[in-house]
């Protein structure tokens, strides 16, 4: 037996991987439904969900104000991450006239409206936090808790000055290209008329909650609310839990997800009873959350931040890892395939190929020994337990929420056999035949993060001769950059289309576009240009290189192809639709190839692909 032989033998690795594949291969087809995507149903204006999970903003009053009718150099769409750094970074290439207009009544987006018990950023703080170095704070936990993250979005808005010009509780109704006087037009609810002579679409890739369309759902008598609009009215408590008003209260949590996992250790251990419906686990790994060391803070040198954060990229990637990451979850993987190459020395280039999915089964057998170890009740804990390679959905990671299936009062009620809930009634719901009932159900199910790019926005695009943007990419997502599309001028497209799984630290991929779309704004204002697109030959040429690089495919099976992966959003619910579209996905040579290609344009200094109309003097 050779030495690789012997490594990967099931002795050595403590478990049969074709006994493995084949569990794995009858979870997901055990969840596999025929109405894949169309079975969460669209939560727009007119549904029924409008008041209780979109329109609804339970945390701000509404304050009346006049509408608006000016002019403004650049208005960016959306007051989360992707707006926010959009225009820090505008205004410190020099772009000061910049108005953000947001939804929620202050900035932070998804940390605006994502104030449920125990939110938690799952990336660590002094990564994932933009801007820390230029705000100078440094986070207080390795993890932040939502409420901590919020605050900095709002340090932020004061640091850059963007509260000055920004426009809360307004929501975009529809944004017009103006030909006559080359000026995007931008009309709200509130009865605004907005110009602007540029325009960033920042709205996020997780802006609008996701509901599934269970038979009878709008027929439940007791309350119920989307995790993004937690109601602390109902449940009393805060974000760090002690819902009180629970107290006297049956509780059901519908979904498993990374939100699911935050919130449930505070649903447990304040609801009188409390059922968690699984259709799916989530692999939920240690979360091992530790307090700033304070002398570590003082020792920061200049440019720690953006160092690190290209540290941890590489150490997620599978790159280099960083002594100060070897105890992060999310390089769990990586470490695992590092002791399997070694072990097994010389590995022949065809035993190779064997080795991502070995790494995945330790790795996932690891995170399925905590449940064992962890839930008393065995058959609970065979439940809880992920069989699907560990990227096929979000890693998880917390240090209660098994625990939690320890209590008295909290029961899991697994729904995978008839793929998800039967029906809603008016006094509970239905699972596996019986009726349960309760006072309240919350809705853990997730965010429209793969359904189409239209349906996310919300809001009509018209470019150049009226056309909308949706028709325009009928056919398919054409863009350069993943940021410009012709016939639709001095539009920017940011962390919406194309960052989207760059890399587990989205700020940091939003980042890489902030800069570069700062810097094409800056030339295109000192060059005294007035209108901006790509030329059709620029366009063709980038839609060619994402749709024929075969990385682009590689990238897209992180984890693995739609085809073995249990149904979930990663994968458009386990159809191979997912990937209908590689234009609209990540670049397929991956953020830091990304990155070059942008500097090296911005190297360049010609606007190379641009199309450019000077402005008359
Ligand atoms: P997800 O989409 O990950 O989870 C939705 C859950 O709802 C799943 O468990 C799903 O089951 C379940 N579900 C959907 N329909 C039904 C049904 N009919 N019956 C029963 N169950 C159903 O949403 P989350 O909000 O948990 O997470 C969304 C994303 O937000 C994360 O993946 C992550 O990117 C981000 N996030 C980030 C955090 C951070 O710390 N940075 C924290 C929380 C979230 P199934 O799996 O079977 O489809």
């Amino acid at each position: 037996m050779t030495k690789t032989d012997q490594a990967f033998s099931s002795a050595a690795l403590g478990f049969d991987p074709e006994q493995l594949a084949e569990r794995y291969s009858a979870e997901r087809s055990k969840r596999l439904r025929e109405d894949a995507e169309s079975q969460f149903v669209e939560v727009s204006n007119d549904s029924p969900f409008a008041n209780a999970y979109l329109a609804n903003d339970t945390y701000s009053k509404l304050e009346e104000r006049d509408p608006i009718t000016d002019v403004r150099d650049v208005i960016v769409v959306g007051g989360g991450w992707v707006g926010m750094m959009t225009a820090t970074r505008l205004i410190q290439s020099g772009v000061t006239d910049v108005r953000i207009v947001e939804s929620g009544a202050d900035f932070g987006g998804t940390w605006y409206w994502n104030r449920y018990p125990g939110a938690q950023c799952d990336i660590e703080s002094y990564s994932y936090l933009p801007l820390l170095e230029e705000t100078g704070y440094v986070p207080k936990l390795r993890y932040s808790y939502a409420p901590e993250i919020f605050e900095h979005a709002q340090r932020i808005g004061k640091h850059f000055d963007l509260y000055k010009d920004a426009v809360f509780q307004t929501s975009v109704t529809e944004v017009r290209w103006n030909a006559d006087e080359a000026l995007w037009v931008v009309s709200t609810n509130r009865g605004d008329e907005m110009k602007a002579r540029y325009i960033c679409l920042g709205t996020g890739p997780a802006n609008r909650p996701r509901m599934p369309g269970i038979p009878g759902v709008e027929t439940f008598k007791g309350h119920s609310f989307h995790t993004c609009r937690w109601d602390y009215d109902y449940t009393g408590g805060t974000p760090n839990g002690d819902l009180e008003k629970l107290a006297n209260k049956k509780v059901a949590i519908i979904g498993t997800g990374a939100t699911a996992v935050q919130c449930v250790p505070a649903l447990g251990a304040s609801a009188e009873q409390l059922y968690v419906i699984q259709r799916t686990p989530s692999s939920v790994d240690l979360r091992n959350n530790s307090e700033t060391d304070p002398d570590w803070a003082a020792s920061l040198e200049p440019g720690w931040q953006a160092a690190r954060q290209k540290r941890f990229g590489e150490a997620l990637l599978g790159g280099t890892i960083d002594p100060e990451f070897e105890d992060e979850g999310w390089t769990r993987m990586a470490r695992n395939a590092r002791a399997l190459m070694q072990q097994a020395g010389d590995v022949p280039p065809e035993q190779l190929k064997a080795l991502p999915q070995l790494a995945d089964f330790k790795t996932m057998e690891q995170i399925r020994s905590r449940v064992d170890d962890t839930v008393t009740d065995p058959k609970v804990a065979d439940k809880l337990k992920a069989f699907y390679n560990q990227f096929c959905k979000r890693p998880t990671f917390n240090d209660d929420y098994l625990e939690t299936f320890n209590r008295p009062n909290v029961e899991l009620v697994d729904v995978s056999e008839t793929k998800g809930v039967e029906r809603i009634t008016e006094r509970g719901f239905v699972a596996n035949g019986h009726e349960y009932e309760v006072d309240c159900i919350v809705y853990a199910s997730g965010f429209e993060i793969t359904s189409s790019y239209q349906r996310r926005i919300g809001f009509p695009v018209y470019g150049v001769d009226g056309e909308s943007i949706y028709d325009h990419w009928d056919g398919g997502m054409r863009t350069m950059h993943g940021l410009m599309a012709r016939g639709f001028p001095n539009m920017f497209h940011c962390g919406g289309l194309f960052v989207f799984q760059l890399g587990a630290n989205y700020c940091y991929g939003v980042d890489v576009q902030a800069k570069h779309v700062a810097y094409t704004m800056s030339e295109l204002k000192k060059r005294n240009v007035q209108v901006a697109q790509p030329s059709a030959e620029a366009e063709q040429q980038w839609v060619d290189d994402q749709v024929s690089h075969e990385s682009s495919q590689a990238q897209l099976v992180l984890g693995g192809s739609p085809e073995s992966c249990t149904p979930g959003y990663y994968n458009q619910e386990g159809t191979a639709q997912r990937y209908r579209d590689v234009r609209m996905e990540s670049y397929g040579r991956g953020l830091g190839a990304y990155r070059k290609v942008l500097d090296g344009w911005r190297m360049a200094g010609e606007l190379d692909g641009l199309e450019l109309t000077t402005a008359q003097t």
